[in-house]
């Protein structure tokens, strides 16, 4: 009987460390093997083509131009990309406070931005331009003067009209904003060009106004810690490599047609 009874146990033992086995060696060889550590990157997805949910993104439900290079940079790196998806009016405290490694959000360079993060290498150019209704009398920017504008908060959208000392309303998300000026509700929206770019090819009667006189050029880049110079190089060597072998185009292209923003 004892002797059954120890045979048992070995068995049953043998069993057990067979499933621990088995189970570690699954979760080991899950995905693209072990990653060293991760980087959390910080976003708000509501900017289409850079960044919008999905079912099925190129990081969990995150897909867009700057989810991939996310993902690039933290491939490049042996590390796991994160996703944090907040306001873009936290993007800069999140940075300060560690909540986040890198924001990557269609982020304009500009000098107040300057002041409190260190920005990447560009990677974008894109500059202000109106969205209005097809049949819009708009043709230059100071045809705005009294008009009912839409600006989303704290893009640099918002800067330009306000530097313009025109009234405006602003909305916390580029989908809402468009939703105004598709019901009438404002006769202009002013937003990033790429962006202006995906709404209006995905909206009907919708066309885009551009002044350039008006309107500076804005470069995207993205924003590290002050001080963080470790990732602020990888960030670039990255970028670098993505720049010159045209990867950022293919993906602009690829993404602007996309139809499931
Ligand atoms: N480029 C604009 C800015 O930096 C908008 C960016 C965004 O909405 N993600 O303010």
């Amino acid at each position: 009987m004892k002797k059954i009874r120890k045979v048992l146990c070995t068995i049953t033992a043998a069993a057990l460390m067979a499933v621990t086995f088995t189970a570690c060696s699954n979760s080991s060889s899950s995905g693209d093997g072990e990653k060293k550590g991760e980087i959390k990157f910080g976003t708000n997805a509501e900017f289409p083509p850079f960044e919008y949910v999905v079912a099925k993104g190129v990081i969990g439900e995150f897909d867009g131009i700057d989810m991939a290079i996310a993902k690039q940079i933290a491939d490049d790196n042996d590390k796991e990309a994160k996703i944090e998806n907040m306001e873009f009016d936290s993007l800069l405290v999140a940075l300060d406070n560690g909540k986040i490694d890198a924001a990557i959000a269609g982020m304009t360079v500009t000098d107040e931005r300057k002041e409190k993060v260190d920005f990447s290498d560009t990677y974008y150019n894109a500059k202000q331009v109106m969205i209005v209704k097809e049949d819009s009398d708009i043709a230059k920017a100071s045809d705005m003067k009294d008009k009912k504008i839409v600006v989303i908060q704290g893009y640099t959208g918002e800067t330009c009209v306000k530097e313009l000392g025109y009234s405006y309303q602003s909305f916390k998300k580029g989908t809402e904003a468009i939703l105004e000026i598709v019901n009438g509700k404002c006769d202009v929206v002013v937003i990033d060009s790429a962006t202006a770019d995906k709404y209006v090819k995905d909206n009907k009667g919708l066309k885009i106004v551009e002044d350039n006189d008006q309107f500076a050029n804005e470069e995207y880049a993205i924003a590290v810690k002050k001080g963080n110079k470790e990732l602020l190089d990888q960030i670039n060597k990255t970028l670098k490599k993505m720049k010159d072998d045209g990867k950022i185009a293919e993906l602009a292209t690829k993404y602007l047609d996309a139809e499931d923003k």
